[in-house]
């Protein structure tokens, strides 16, 4: 195991590495822009560095100054959080070139998930089921055309650099697609520097059920069941369960061999997620995202297991401590995304907490860098906190996730605590009934 590694990110996931670390014995270093000198990630880790100015760029996402501090403390390997480096092949390499290990996959394997059009090849050939849609990249609006005429409209289509639900324009009819087509395009370039896209068939009605993988590099992997992303606002996840309200024993023992075996041949390192639509009893898969997502914390608390403790076991050349027949599904447990944001318009809402109460009790977890008086900078992503809560059935977490929210006070700037209360009200919500688009109509109803 290691004796120290660096994480390079901040907020709560940073603080989430920094409590793994400690459990394990291992020397955490947290790496800080100036606007984070203040930050709880700083405070609680071993030892902290500062690598640069406000801006993610010169800070966070900036190759020199993270290896600078690696040397600089001897941290021997990086965990990368989610988001900022994360899924970034060229920094994995940088890392390797000055003999840091990166908690994670290889670069080969990011790079070959990060390119959507390759990752749907990929997993098509490793016989995980697709979206029906273009055969690779589609380079002409005639072409567009044909595709969307052979497909049958509504399509989408998606940049195959997309991320963050960014890069992806729908067609409901052929009229729309000359602009979905280029507008779909330029946000890919603007947004990734690439304007590459492809097209796939736009369900309407289905699901988000992601499966979460974990592989130890040497060609074995298991699967750690799904959780169910369908609440979701512009394409980014609101509410994450786990386990799925309508995945069976058996539907979710063929996708998770199918995930699992899939990540198996390719000698997959750590932890990953496999992302689907599933509508009518079929899965169909979208992208790879090779990391610890922001809604792991579900399945940790359905299987009683720390997935980043996996993840540094892994990456020093340690076995997993669990077999496939040993993951046992435990009760269910959901995850809210508490943001610092203004309804209705979910405006960025930065600005400094005068209080802050966490909620408790049992099967009560808020994963937050929050503290009072802290203040949220304006440079960063909106999350500041996670309120995951498990109980022995979805009603019991629906019941404790009610009370955990009514005890939870973050005071001095607007969050999305509200939207929660009003979410639980609905019918729909208790009863888990929704598919990926019914949030947005909600939200058009509601909240406009
Ligand atoms: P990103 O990498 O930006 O997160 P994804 O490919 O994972 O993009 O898609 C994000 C979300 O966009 C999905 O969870 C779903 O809500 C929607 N989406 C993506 N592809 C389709 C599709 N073919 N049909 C309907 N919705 C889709």
């Amino acid at each position: 195991m290691f004796d120290k590694i660096l994480i390079a990110n901040r907020g709560e996931i940073a603080l989430r590495v920094v409590r793994a670390c400690r459990e394990m014995g291992v020397k955490s270093v947290a790496v800080h822009s100036t606007a984070d000198s203040d930050a709880m990630h700083v405070r609680m880790a071993d030892e902290a560095i500062c690598i640069g100015p406000p801006s993610s760029a010169q800070s966070y996402l900036s190759f020199a100054s993270i290896i600078a501090a690696c040397e600089i403390t001897g941290a021997q390997a990086v965990h990368p959080g989610y988001g900022f480096l994360s899924e970034n092949a060229a920094f994995v390499q940088a890392l390797e070139d000055h003999d840091i290990k990166f908690i994670g996959p290889t670069a080969a394997d990011i790079w070959t998930m990060g390119d959507k059009i390759t990752a749907k090849d990929t997993m098509k050939a490793l016989g995980v089921p697709c979206v029906p849609g273009s055969a690779g990249g589609v380079p002409t609006l005639e072409d567009a055309q044909r595709i969307g005429a052979e497909v049958g409209y509504p399509v989408i289509i998606k940049a195959t650099a997309g991320g963050g639900g960014r890069g992806m324009k729908v067609a409901q009819t052929a009229a729309d697609m000359e602009q979905a087509f280029h507008s779909a395009r330029a946000e890919g370039k603007a947004a990734f520097g690439n304007d590459e896209v492809y097209i796939e068939k736009y369900l309407t009605t289905p699901r988000h059920i992601e499966i979460q993988v974990f592989g130890d590099g040497k060609g074995n992997a298991v699967h750690l069941g799904e959780r169910d992303c369908s609440l979701q606002r512009r394409h980014q996840k609101v509410l994450e369960e786990a386990p799925g309200p309508c995945i069976t024993p058996e539907l979710r023992e063929r996708i998770g061999k199918v995930c699992s075996d899939a990540v198996a041949k390719i000698n997959y390192a750590g932890a990953g997620t496999i992302e689907f639509l599933f509508e009518n009893d079929e899965f169909y898969f979208i992208e790879m995202n090779t990391r610890l997502q922001v809604e792991h914390p579900v399945t940790e608390a359905i299987f009683g297991i720390d997935l980043v403790r996996e993840q540094l076991r892994v990456a020093s050349g340690m076995p997993l401590s669990f077999t496939q027949d040993e993951l046992v599904i435990n009760g269910h447990s959901i995850e809210v995304r508490i943001n610092a944001e203004k309804l209705p318009d979910f405006r960025p809402c930065p600005g400094q907490i005068t209080q802050f109460h966490a909620p408790g009790g049992l099967g009560v977890r808020m994963d937050s860098a929050l503290y009072d008086g802290y203040r949220i900078p304006p440079y960063y992503d909106s999350l500041i906190g996670k309120l995951i809560v498990h109980g022995r059935d979805r009603p019991e977490a629906l019941a404790r996730l009610e009370r955990a929210l009514g005890e939870l006070i973050v005071d001095g700037v607007d969050t999305t605590i509200p939207l929660f209360h009003a979410l639980l009200a609905e019918e729909a919500v208790q009863t888990g009934d929704y598919n990926i688009h019914w949030l947005e109509h909600w939200l058009k109803e509601n909240l406009a």
